[in-house]
């Protein structure tokens, strides 16, 4: 019955001058994901409305999800429309709507009817009185409640007249591309993936860089990581995957510092490597999936270590998660199932039995002196034969 769908959006709404920005990065959004389901769509804005009308057979329930995956949607609301034929037409096109989406009649309902077309020949209140008797008739067990109804049954005037009554609920957050761009992070872990879709949430288009350390990480932990950008980019867009070759720069630091830090002066590099990379592409910001105290290379001293070697804002959207709630959102987005695919990491190879948690950075600024010989090489070196994946899923 539906072939169409209001979509509904909140934080934009209200954005003043900027509104029209907001309102085609969404409808853009909405198309990319559209792109993926079988059937045509024609997406329009009208008067403060966004409307995707199936052109031909559909999928909704594919058609649906698709659209819940698009950051900036309050709410996803099935429509049917129909031509202007007449009231009476109208009429019973109410009462089929009615009888279909709610075979069970003993509820409450109020019909909220807008024009938006003005020379309608009836006014709003008229309709809604007109609209209320006629289903209140042919459906005795239904009663109306102005207040708190049950249903709340939209009849919008325009060009077609649009019925709908119920709200699917949407993401929320802003449309993806209407933030700036920043630089994921993102490693096999579970929790990246998830840091990279917070921060899409609220607008912000993603790249991303991924270290790996081959032949100590396989073309199997690699390839995990492709496949959890291209599960992010349901909701982001494709995603540019730079694949840095880190192991001769691991290998180094391994050679001349103390073990205890290798991790902390390897994320450093990392930072260091994805901030040239930043720059370059014209990305913001960082992300990564840290969260405090998570692991040893997480504590307060270590992430003021490691974020002082950059001049870009570090964002880490899970800063004060537990590892359940990112685990739960993990599963919710699709990322949790890959992420816990066995591969190795190279951030777990060379890996010290006691790293230090609280490292000075005084210290560790000395140690990193060790590498002066070639380090400024080896990184020249990593961004010079670093590989490019778009990933798109
Ligand atoms: P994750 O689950 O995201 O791997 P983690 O709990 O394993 O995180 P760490 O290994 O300390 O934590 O890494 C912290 C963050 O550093 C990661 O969330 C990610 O943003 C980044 N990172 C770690 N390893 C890599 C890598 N090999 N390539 C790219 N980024 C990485
Ligand atoms: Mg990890």
């Amino acid at each position: 019955m539906f072939r169409a769908f209001l979509i509904k959006y909140a934080e934009i709404g209200v954005k003043g001058k900027n509104r029209y920005l907001f309102e085609d990065a969404l409808v853009h959004q909405m198309k990319f994901a559209l792109k993926k389901c079988q059937g045509e769509f024609s997406i329009h804005k009208s008067q403060g409305r966004i409307y995707v009308e199936a052109q031909g057979e559909f999928d909704f329930e594919e058609a649906v999800d698709k659209l819940k995956n698009v950051f900036g949607i309050s709410g996803i609301c099935p429509v049917v429309y129909v031509e202007d034929e007449g009231f009476g037409k109208l009429k019973e096109r109410i009462l089929a709507y009615v009888d279909e989406v709610y075979p069970d009649k003993h509820r409450t309902f109020k019909v909220h009817s807008r024009r938006a077309r003005k020379e309608y020949p009836m006014e709003s209140m008229e309709i809604n009185a007109a609209l209320g008797e006629a289903i209140l008739q042919a459906y005795p067990e239904m009663s109306v409640d102005v207040h708190e109804p049950e249903i709340l049954l939209n009849v919008e005037i325009r060009e077609k007249i649009y019925i709908y009554s119920e709200t699917i609920p949407g993401p929320g957050g802003m449309p993806v591309g209407t933030g700036g761009k920043a630089m994921l992070l993102l490693s096999g872990g579970i929790d990246s993936p998830v840091a990279g879709y917070m921060i899409a949430k609220r607008g912000v288009k993603l790249d991303a860089v991924y270290f790996h350390a081959p032949p100590y990480t396989s073309e199997w932990a690699k390839q995990k990581v492709v496949d959890l950008a291209k599960i992010v980019s349901r909701y982001v867009g494709p995603i540019w995957l730079h694949i840095i070759n880190f192991t001769d720069i691991q290998l180094y630091i391994h050679e001349k510092c103390p073990h205890e830090e290798l991790t902390i002066i390897m994320r450093r590099y990392m930072m260091r490597i994805a901030e040239a990379i930043a720059v370059e592409t014209g990305c913001l910001g960082l992300v990564t999936g840290e969260s405090i105290g998570q692991v040893a290379s997480q504590t307060m001293q270590s992430l003021a270590a490691t974020n002082e070697v950059c001049q870009l804002p570090v964002y880490r959207p899970l800063i004060g998660f537990d590892k359940q709630e990112i685990v739960e959102v993990a599963g919710r987005i699709g990322t949790f199932e890959t992420s816990i695919l066995p591969y190795e990491d190279c951030c777990t190879i060379f890996v010290a039995k006691h790293p230090v948690t609280k490292p000075n950075v005084k210290v560790i600024r000395r140690h990193e002196q060790n590498l002066d010989e070639k380090i400024d090489q080896l990184v020249k070196t990593a961004l010079e034969t670093k590989e490019l994946v778009i990933a798109e899923g």
